[in-house]
């Protein structure tokens, strides 16, 4: 089918002022949060499920790439379209459609942002745990894409954990249900299949999560330390005491003087690293698990310890953490995030290591990251610009993930593999793993329809 008829028929489906394709719509959708970039055909804001049917069947009846697309802030190139084709854009489909406090779920569409949930629950006494420290901006649809995880992803588990079903669109359109309130299901665990399949295999347009009751009491600390090391240790044997807290966060001193530049959270700019230990849960017995972990920070050298008096000051801790990837840009204009992740025992020895890459290249890496789940986010910092250095921060970037994936971790905590990280999948998976892959992929896809050339190596 020529371009222009395939537009054509996109307007009859959708509404002509919902079809994007000039010049400049093109170029806008053709990248994300990911260093990548590519080209769509044309690009689609569909309002309804039925719309997102009729478009995925035109697509694999001409055998059209389809790239489902939320607020495009992944940091793997997932919603790229490296092979042209229909950027499914789910701006418009952003209602929350129920909230059942007695089933404890809510369902939404796929464009929701993930924070205006979460503030609407907040309201009504509710939570939607999961958090993203991009989460002003994500969708729903995109969490799931890419099975996102957050600072209190460490206590409450990430996004698959409190998604309980989906209305899905398949490869030819057809729709179809997955999962649904009850809090188990028979039969293979495809609901677990999709999320995190980042729009390879289904599309969805409903989404049912779990929601839980807000905690009574917070308290959230930060933790300064002189040493990295001490920083590091001290996340572990809290957690081997048996306190799971809700966030166990670690910045370095990189990342603290890039965030004070920005927003003045209050960090010490004389520290090697902080911690940020939030404690949630009854109001008895949280001033006995603060002072347990008090003790264990102060075996661990900690050098002060600085508790959030107020919903302001907590905010203020939390404004530094959350805007920390868009503070680093004040050091240099670009980062790449190595989003590998490793036993949490294993932490000062690689970041020790993270440190000497960064040396061997004469590269700056700043850390911040979900200290608790083991989960690292070295910041290579760079000029996008200066071709050379780019390519360097991309060799760096592969080592790094190469020494968690050495480490007994993995080269993705949940930022996804999109197209950054396809070479390597071979770090953690045997040529015999990849196969089944695709063979998934076949099964679900036979004709490579849904955001192809992602996440699985050809
Ligand atoms: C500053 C910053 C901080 C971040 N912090 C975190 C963090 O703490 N934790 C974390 O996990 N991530 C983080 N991210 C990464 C990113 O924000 C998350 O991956 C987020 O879930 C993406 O949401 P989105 O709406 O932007 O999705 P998009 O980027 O638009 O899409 C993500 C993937 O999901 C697929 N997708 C989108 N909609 C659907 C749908 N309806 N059905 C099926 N597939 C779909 C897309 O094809 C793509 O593969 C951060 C990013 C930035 C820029």
């Amino acid at each position: 089918m020529e371009r222009e008829e395939a537009i054509r028929k996109l307007q009859e489906s959708v509404g002509e002022e919902n079809v994007l394709f000039s010049d400049v719509d093109l170029t806008l959708y053709g990248y994300d949060a990911s260093l990548e970039k590519g080209r769509a055909d044309a690009v689609v804001l569909p309002g309804s499920t039925d719309q997102v049917s009729l478009v995925v069947r035109l697509a694999y009846q001409e055998g059209i790439p389809i790239i489902a697309r939320g607020s495009g802030t992944n940091l793997s190139g997932g919603t790229v379209p490296v092979r042209g084709g229909i950027v499914l854009h789910f701006s418009r489909m952003n209602k929350i459609l129920e909230v059942d406090i007695p089933n404890r779920t809510v369902t939404v569409e796929p464009g929701v942002i993930t924070l205006d949930l979460q503030t609407m629950l907040l309201k009504q006494g509710f939570l939607y745990a999961p958090d993203p420290a991009s989460q002003k901006v994500s969708t729903l649809g995109g969490n799931v894409g890419e099975n996102s995880g957050g600072p209190h992803c460490l206590k409450y588990g990430v996004t698959t954990n409190h998604v309980l079903g989906a209305e899905v669109v398949l490869y030819d359109g057809t729709v179809t249900w997955i999962g649904g309130k009850n809090p188990d299901n028979p039969g293979y665990d495809l609901m677990g299949l999709i999320v995190g399949s980042e729009g390879t295999l289904a599309i969805a347009t409903k989404i049912i999560l779990r929601i839980i009751r807000a905690p009574e009491a917070i308290k959230t600390m930060l933790a300064i330390y002189d040493s990295i090391e001490d920083a590091s240790n001290t996340v572990s044997a809290i957690i081997a005491e048996g306190i799971v807290p809700a966030t166990l966060e670690m910045m370095d001193h990189v990342v603290m003087e890039a965030v004070e530049k920005s927003v003045q959270a209050g960090y010490p700019l004389d520290a090697a690293a902080v911690l940020i230990i939030e404690l949630d849960g009854l109001k008895d017995g949280l001033d006995r698990q603060a002072a347990k972990v008090l003790e264990i920070c102060k075996r661990h050298n900690v050098r002060e310890i600085q508790l959030a008096r107020d919903e302001a000051e907590r905010a203020r801790l939390w404004a530094g953490r959350k805007g920390a990837f868009g503070a680093v840009t004040r050091l240099r204009p670009c980062y790449m995030v190595c989003d590998g992740t490793v036993p949490r025992t294993k932490l000062p020895e690689v970041l020790n290591q993270v440190m000497e890459v960064g040396k061997k290249y004469g590269l700056l890496i700043g850390n911040v990251f979900h200290a608790g789940d083991g989960n690292l986010h070295p910041l290579i910092l760079f000029d996008e610009r200066d071709e050379a250095e780019k390519n360097t921060a991309m060799k760096a970037a592969s080592e790094i993930l190469k020494i968690c994936a050495d480490a007994g971790g993995t080269i993705s905590g949940e930022h996804g593999i999109g197209i950054e990280k396809l070479r390597e999948m071979n770090f953690i998976f045997t040529e015999d793993d990849l196969e089944t892959m695709r063979k998934i992929k076949r099964a679900m896809d036979p004709k490579d329809v849904l955001n192809p050339g992602k996440v699985i190596p050809n």
